[in-house]
């Protein structure tokens, strides 16, 4: 949601702002704006991409400077216009010169808009973030740092925010509470950025800012402090970031290089963890842990889109191999609803970057009512990773497609692993554990041969490519994989999807199906495989076309069906890792087709960091 980038240093910043842009470009797109000061503040908006911003930039000229800081947006508050776009400056009236850019919501804004107004500011957009520009500029008695601390002991919501002020030239000032922000420490340079993909090119130490805390940058020197003006001392630590990992290379598009980067994602979640000689799982991140696991009254998943899919395999997986009652919800729904939290509950997030706002409330939330708080997550030191009293990270390197693909696996793979844990360590025999610790094993093969069907795939989707509604219909484990398959084609392709489970489409849904309409099933060999024909047999006598996922071998099920793509036979538990694939080649090639951008599909977010 949003990407921050802001340079304070020696180099000239425009090209260093521009190019990190680009790198967080996947967080938001529907406008971006750059501030750099230089004897006075210039500042330039588009809608539209950074490469819209650029040629704007380039076409105005005069953006040197040493100083700036620049914002990609999502709008939360406003529309998608170039004033409502950051940077945003206070009361011009005021003379103080301060640009601001921000990544949350000011909850708060319209009591200070109008008291704000009151004092006779006018505001020259629809944002929430103008309000705290206006008010670090009204309490600004020449020291930006204590403004900014001041302000923000005003404001509720989330922020991450970089501030500058044409008074002091030689000072960059940021803040965050619950939105990301990552301060890189170069020599004599320092780059903020809502992640460390806008930093890695230029330096590899860099820093976490905690909640509430403000930090003050100079050319060579920072320091930070709460908003209260307490001083913190602030770990600067060795980014692991290979710059290669975030690279398209060959691929088109980030999506698709994801899908294929599968194989090799899974083999690193789970290296160290599957130990096949001794048929155990070894999860160090929980491990302190396993007797309060062990002996769970209740597990709950929360998350939010495709880690919200995953908890439901989650929930599948831990009450078929772990035995424990376990729930599922929105984090959104589940914070809000006033959630019974018994002794022996265990609340275990998922997300992709660790800072989806709605999971982490509910997390919080979890943790004071007194349950044990987990995490699955990939962005390692995120803020749900920070809450947390134990975790399990995914391991599958950085995604950026906005659509997520490979962090869907891991999500799975690791609740697999930690369903598995705790089985061993309640009720699941030894010999059964080690069969699917070698099943597990194979997955990343079985992948590979899946990934060979992109062009049928590919082939299929054509020929629906002009139908408006598509059903995605699975029974148990692969339930959850229908309702992500659908999600997958809604959120690249823009189509109407639906996903749901296979028998619940003769209660109401089958209204729907008319002639021609693709329908499709997971109709792997498992538990319910004959009841999934049926309900195939139920859509294509009303003239649906059955595209089927369906276990290798099982030439059979050719007569029941349009068209069939295959995924190896594996143990039940183990089959959504394989089944989601040829969805999301899929949605993949429907959206490419369709001519829509593919990794930066229209009005969404990577990782949505507002609630
Ligand atoms: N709430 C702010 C706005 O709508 C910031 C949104 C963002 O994080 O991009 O402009």
């Amino acid at each position: 949601m949003c990407g921050i980038v802001a340079y304070i240093g020696r180099k000239q910043a425009k090209p260093i702002l521009l190019e990190g842009l680009k790198r967080l470009e996947y967080r938001g797109y529907d406008s971006a704006g750059i501030a750099i000061l230089n004897g006075s503040i210039k500042v330039a908006k588009a809608v539209g991409r950074v490469s819209v911003l650029e040629e704007l930039v380039d076409r105005q000229g005069g953006f040197e400077g040493s100083l700036g800081i620049a914002h990609t947006r999502w709008a939360t508050h406003g529309g998608v216009t170039d004033r409502n776009a950051h940077p945003h400056c206070d009361d011009p009236k005021l003379g103080h010169g301060i640009a601001l850019i921000h990544n949350g919501i000011i909850e708060n804004y319209s009591v200070l808009k109008k008291y704000l107004e009151e004092k006779g500011h006018s505001f020259s957009s629809e944002t929430d973030t103008e309000v705290l520009a206006h008010l670090i500029g009204e309490l600004y008695r020449g020291d930006l740092e204590k403004a900014v601390q001041a302000a923000l002991r005003e404001v509720t919501g989330a922020y991450a925010i970089a501030v500058v002020c044409n008074k002091e030239p030689d000072v960059l000032v940021v803040a965050r509470k619950g939105s990301p922000l990552m301060v890189g420490v170069g020599k004599d340079e320092y780059i903020v950025a809502s992640d460390q993909s806008a930093i890695v090119a230029h330096t590899t130490q860099a820093f976490t800012l905690q909640d509430y805390t403000v930090a003050k940058l100079t050319r060579d020197s920072f320091q930070t402090n709460t908003v209260d003006n307490v001083p913190v001392t602030a770990e600067v630590r060795e980014l692991e970031y290979d710059l290669g990992q975030i690279e398209l290379g060959t691929f088109d598009h980030y999506m698709l290089k994801e899908i294929y980067e599968q194989p090799h994602a899974l083999r690193m979640s789970m290296k160290g963890r599957i130990d096949l000689r001794a048929g155990q799982i070894v999860l160090g991140g929980v491990s302190t842990f396993a007797r309060e696991l062990a002996r769970a009254r209740r597990i709950v998943f929360v998350g939010q889109g495709t880690a919200l899919h995953a908890g439901m395999v989650a929930e599948y997986v831990m009450e078929d191999l772990a035995k424990i009652p376990t729930d599922v919800d929105f984090a959104s729904e589940f914070r809000y609803r006033n959630p019974m939290v018994e002794e022996g509950t265990v609340v275990v997030a998922i997300s992709q970057s660790g800072e989806t706002a709605d999971t982490l409330a509910a997390l919080q939330e979890a943790k004071q009512r007194g349950a044990l708080a987990l995490g699955l997550v990939n962005v390692v030191g995120s803020s749900i990773s920070r809450e947390t009293d134990a975790g399990i990270y995914l391991r599958v390197g950085p995604e950026i497609g906005v659509a997520s693909t490979k962090a869907f696996l891991g999500q799975v793979a690791v609740a697999t692993m930690l369903a598995l844990f705790i089985g061993r360590r309640r009720f699941l025999s030894a010999d059964y554990v080690r069969e699917l610790l070698e099943a597990m094993h194979r997955i990343p093969d079985h992948i590979e041969k899946v990934l060979q069907q992109s062009d049928e795939i590919k082939k299929a989707t054509a020929k629906y490519i002009d139908r408006e509604n598509w059903l995605f219909l699975g029974r148990g484990y692969n339930y959850p994989v229908a309702l992500e398959g659908a999600l997958k084609l809604k959120e690249i392709s823009y189509i109407h999807a639906e996903g749901m489970p296979a028998a619940e489409m003769k209660h109401g849904p089958i209204a729907l199906i008319d002639n021609g309409m693709p329908v499709v099933f997971l109709a792997t060999r498992n538990s319910q495989y004959e009841k999934v024909l049926s309900n195939i047999e139920e859509v294509r006598s009303r003239g649906g076309h059955v595209i089927a996922v369906a276990t290798e071998g099982d030439e059979s099920i050719r007569k029941h069906v349009q068209e069939v793509f295959w995924v190896p036979d594996v143990p039940e538990p183990l089959q959504p890792m394989l089944t989601v694939v040829p969805l999301q080649l899929l949605a993949y090639h429907a959206a490419v087709m369709r001519g829509k951008d593919v990794d930066k599909p229209r009005n969404l977010a990577k990782s949505v960091t507002v609630e």
